[in-house]
């Protein structure tokens, strides 16, 4: 090339960054003198990890080193707790990153230029539209019911010859209803085979409804469903970045071509071992706040506010216009929630304190809801 012909013009990201969403991260509280600050911006487990899991990070020596890309040791104690195939699990950095790894396998811009198409619930989680705009595909968002839940009716009919995945968020951040076993079923049945069903359930240990979806089963009868499991939820793990994906061979070979190599790293893998081999106490504590999240609902409830069902560790305040109002009420008791504007709010269950101040917070403003 000659000198004439260098192109000056400053290096340019692909058409799609400009139009992707900006991940609204939960923020942190503001500072109040004289009130703890909270944060329940973030789906966080408010307990930190356990004994035994510090203990395994300590013990981190090796840290020159990469380490195991297959995660073996971590798949491996997974096969046994949840009862699938190692061969079935590929891991990732968040359930977050294994959502990354299944869209760049299976949905993106094919060689003729059309693009797949990936149907999702909105609202549901606010990265959906990043990741699938980033891996080339087209997001097709489907609003939800009134009650938070999704339209699966309006989801079947988006449906095209280009749709190469759905997910199906459940419970549904930030709503927080779950799928139902017979939803389920009723949806699969009508999905082409060729399709990729995703069922994100990185709330899935807070989960009490009786008639809600087994995942496990679910994939186990259907080779085209695929879990999205995390460690950053009931384990307390978020910082650490370990999540995973369960599928038949037919599919998590193709993720295995795809998937970042080292992503997990061993601090974060031997942390997720020890998290699992103490389950009973990670499903202790789950349940304390499944207790905590049950005296929320029900003081909301007392309050005469409506709210979806909610089967994971938060509520979801459907303010609309109010939303933020509420959430400028909230950061003045050093409360951080997570505002929708214009839609709503969601806060996750905290501390005890934390969820009594909440609950002070919506008996002060009792009105904003119910008018
Ligand atoms: N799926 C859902 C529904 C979530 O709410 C979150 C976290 N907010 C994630 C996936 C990603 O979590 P992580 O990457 O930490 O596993």
């Amino acid at each position: 090339m000659s000198q004439n012909s260098v192109n000056h013009d400053p290096v340019q990201p692909r058409p799609v960054v400009a139009r992707l969403p900006r991940y609204a991260a939960g923020k942190p509280p503001v500072t109040v003198p004289g009130l703890q600050p909270f944060k329940l911006s973030s789906n966080e487990n408010p307990f930190g990890p356990l004994d035994e899991v510090k203990e395994a990070v300590r013990e981190q020596t090796d840290l020159n080193r990469y380490p195991d890309p297959l995660c073996t040791a971590l798949r491996e104690e997974l096969s046994g707790v949840i009862d699938v195939p190692a061969e079935d699990i590929v891991t990732g950095t968040g359930s977050l990153g294994a959502l990354s790894q299944v869209l760049a396998t299976f949905a993106g811009q094919n060689e003729d230029g059309v693009q797949d198409e990936v149907i999702f619930a909105w609202r549901s989680f606010e990265a959906y539209p990043i990741v699938v705009n980033s891996a080339g595909a087209l997001p097709v968002p489907v609003p939800l019911l009134e009650d938070g839940r999704h339209d699966l009716e309006a989801m079947i009919e988006a449906i095209n010859e280009n749709t190469s995945v759905i997910l199906l968020c459940t419970p549904n951040n930030p709503t927080g209803p779950s799928l139902s076993q017979q939803e389920v079923d009723d949806f699969l049945a009508r999905v082409p085979k060729n399709v990729l069903v995703v069922l994100d359930e990185a709330y899935i240990e807070f989960v009490r409804s009786p008639q809600a979806v087994d995942g496990a089963a679910t994939y186990r009868a259907h080779k085209n469903v695929l879990l999205l499991r995390t460690f950053s939820k009931a384990h307390g793990l978020a910082n650490l970045r370990v999540g995973y994906s369960v599928a038949h061979p037919e599919i998590t070979n193709y993720i295995r071509v795809v998937a970042t190599p080292f992503a997990v790293s061993s601090v974060a893998q031997d942390a997720a071992i020890a998290s699992l081999r103490h389950m009973d106490k990670v499903l202790e504590r789950v349940d304390s706040l499944v207790v905590e999240r049950e005296r929320v609902v029900a003081a909301l409830d007392e309050l005469g506010w409506t709210i979806p069902r909610t089967d994971a560790n938060f509520v979801w305040l459907p303010l609309g216009d109010k939303t933020d109002a509420f959430v400028e009420l909230a950061d003045a008791q050093a409360l951080s929630v997570r505002g929708f504007t214009g839609e709503g709010v969601r806060v996750s269950i905290g501390e005890a304190e934390a969820n009594d101040r909440f609950i002070e917070l919506c008996r002060e403003n009792a009105t904003l809801l119910t008018v």
